[in-house]
């Protein structure tokens, strides 16, 4: 994994004490109930999340005519799925574009941090980096390769900006070796990095 993707400690412990000293007072002024925040958590560990993603990709993957129906109306392809919660914040105007053996495609927001929540969950701190946002415009295979994913020079390299108009997820490429998984097996390789474009999904382990 590329130290883009990795924590440092002392920030995460220093957000953790910031939020809970907030989350205090909040309470204590009444602003919060004292089951708000765990509320919220439990929306995005089990209504919202990549997992979500990870089923409609694999979908689109065992299911040709699933994915044309995707990447032409993607709330209506989703919504076949029955989801909860798929009408949440950051759900509006979700729109899929598949990766190919021609094509690779990133995601990012320039402006802020726009991301397709219902089907990603919550956006990993260095996508809202002005270095990610700006850079992975200007020379997104550089940013890539430091992902680890090297994008052959005769693939092209798509760059789509989500924003409040549209909030943009990859269907990755389905992987070689997964022609024995069924539609679950798939979904458990789909990571929400492949789903962002900032990796590729990897051969399952042979059998
Ligand atoms: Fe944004």
């Amino acid at each position: 994994m590329s130290s883009l993707f990795e924590y440092d400690k002392d920030r995460e412990a220093a957000s953790a004490a910031k939020v809970r000293a907030l989350e205090a007072l909040l309470i204590k002024k009444g602003v919060l109930g004292s089951d708000s925040v765990d509320a919220v958590l439990r929306h995005f560990e089990t209504v919202a999340g990549p997992f979500n993603g990870a089923r409609i990709v694999a979908r689109a993957w065992v299911d040709a005519e699933y994915k044309a129906r995707l990447l032409e109306d993607t709330p209506k392809a989703i919504a076949e799925l029955q989801f909860q919660g798929m009408t949440g914040a950051e759900g509006e105007h979700m729109k899929a574009v598949a990766n190919s053996v021609t094509v690779h495609n990133l995601i990012i927001c320039t402006l802020c941090s726009c991301y397709p929540w219902p089907v990603l969950g919550l956006p990993p701190y260095w996508y809202k980096d002005p270095v990610f946002r700006s850079r992975g415009v200007r020379e997104p295979r550089a940013v890539l390769r430091e992902f680890g994913v090297t994008i052959p020079e005769d693939k092209e390299v798509k760059v789509w900006d989500s924003s409040a108009q549209i909030r943009w997820f990859v269907i990755p490429e389905r992987p070689a070796h997964s022609e024995h998984l069924n539609e679950e097996q798939l979904a458990a390789l789909v990571t929400p990095e492949a789903m962002m474009g900032v990796a590729l999904v990897p051969s399952p382990p042979p059998v």
